[in-house]
């Protein structure tokens, strides 16, 4: 079956200056609907003195207050169970959620039966089209379905696109490897670090992934899709095309990767993008990095206007070759800004460092960043594993030294290398844990 080109062709085609009329239509109509639905929002937009009716132009939503998870986790702990940002009574939810929790206690969502129905399919066809998947696909997802959203959003809504979906959960990594098989599965989707690890258990079992029937893989959850190291580590592993997918619970989905593998795009008819400095939250040009800040167009549960998702991206607004003109992020989501950290006055992203690793074949694709305590006058160290038990000693020390040379060179630090025995680090299947700030 032939993959169609666009899902909604008459936006991610639409002329910049047609698509941006098209947004500021549907944020004024959004706002005005957060203003008289959701408590929590009419509460700060009055103190804060902005009016819907206030903005009438793109340039006017920088005067309207961010939205920032702890105030979601406020909300919901003065109010428990949901706070009061929703804009829907509980009862009208089908679906529920909880973010994972990675950086505090975890937030409560809930989606309606239009956001779910509608409004994730929407998202989801926009990906699948994206991707190039089609019907005549046949999809494993080797996950267990529980509280975190993303597996569940991608089953339902490719379930109404007719695509087979075989449910990998509740099994071991190497029932999985088996399952891919004896399924024939056309397209996995994961965590970068989960596919990394089937990969390498398949490997382990004697079993080549380039040799099954496996077309495309499509990682989530975490940057890494477009750490070009990994994306390559992927594709090689898997003998496949790597998408990278990206969302999050509480602004829902709203990146892919198109076939043409030049960046990640944005849904602009669904999600208004804008791109802040962290610190100083004024806008950057196209081209600088910068914390990907996101307004829901369309969702009626619990939208959220100018959401910091805390995720560094560099805005790319020239029309792609796939023929969107929907903004790309040029290579994908670069890094967290509560992740990055300084070391010896340099700004160091854990996807860098990840980049580096992934380029040395002597090392296993797990890793640990451990940042010295300020003034204790220790190195940075990087934990790794070596590809293989076995690995000759000098292999593995010439491997070292090539890694620290490239560490210097590209990031002008020089760390300290600790290698640890074949599978010591931990693996993960969803959020991995890999930064850790020595006491
Ligand atoms: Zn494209």
């Amino acid at each position: 079956m032939e993959a169609a080109l666009f899902w909604r062709k008459e936006f991610e085609t639409l002329d910049r200056c047609e698509l941006e009329k098209l947004q500021l239509d549907r944020f004024r109509e959004r706002m005005q609907y957060v203003y008289d639905h959701s408590p929590f929002y009419k509460r700060k937009y009055d103190i804060a003195g902005v009016h819907p009716r206030d903005i009438t132009t793109l340039a006017d939503i920088s005067t309207i207050p961010l939205t920032v998870k702890e105030e979601l986790r406020e909300s919901q702990a003065a109010k428990p169970p949901w706070g009061d940002f929703m804009c829907v009574p509980p009862e009208q939810a089908v679906r529920v959620f909880q973010t994972t929790g990675t950086t505090g206690i975890p937030v409560k969502v809930a989606l309606n039966r239009t956001d779910w129905n509608v409004h994730y399919y929407e998202q989801f066809m926009h990906f699948m089209t994206g991707y190039g998947i089609t019907s005549s696909d046949i999809l494993f997802v080797p996950f267990n379905y529980g509280l975190y959203i993303a597996w569940w959003g991608l089953q339902a809504a490719l379930e109404q696109a007719g695509v087979m979906i075989v449910p990998g959960g509740g099994q071991s990594t190497e029932l999985r490897v088996r399952n891919i098989f004896d399924w024939g599965a056309t397209v996995v989707c994961g965590t970068p670090t989960y596919l990394l690890y089937l990969g390498e258990t398949a490997r382990q079992m004697g079993l080549d992934l380039a040799g099954s029937s496996v077309r495309k893989i499509v990682a989530a959850g975490e940057p890494g899709a477009n750490v070009p190291s990994t994306k390559k580590a992927l594709s090689e592993l898997w003998g496949a095309e790597c998408f990278d997918d990206i969302g999050s619970s509480e602004i829902t989905n709203f990146g892919f990767e198109c076939m043409a593998h030049a960046g990640t795009h944005v849904i602009e008819s669904m999600f208004y993008a804008e791109c802040l400095d962290p610190d100083t939250l004024e806008p950057v040009a196209p081209g600088q990095v910068g914390e990907l800040v996101l307004s829901n167009l369309c969702t009626e549960t619990m939208p959220l206007l100018r959401w910091r998702t805390k995720d560094l991206v560099r805005f790319n607004v020239e029309p792609c070759a796939c023929g969107r003109t929907f903004l790309r992020l040029d290579g994908g989501i670069l890094g967290r800004s509560d992740d990055m950290f300084q070391y010896a006055g340099v700004n160091i992203f854990p996807s860098g460092v990840e980049n580096l690793i992934r380029e040395v074949p002597e090392f296993a694709s797990e890793y640990q960043i451990i940042v010295p305590k300020m003034g204790s006058g220790r190195h940075l160290k990087i934990r790794v594993e070596p590809a293989c038990a076995g690995m000759p000693a000098a292999h593995v020390d010439q491997a070292v030294e090539r890694f620290i040379e490239t560490f210097r060179y590209r990031i002008t630090v020089t760390p300290d290398v600790e290698v640890v025995g074949c599978q010591q680090l931990p693996r993960f299947e969803h959020k991995a844990k890999r930064l850790f700030w020595e006491e």
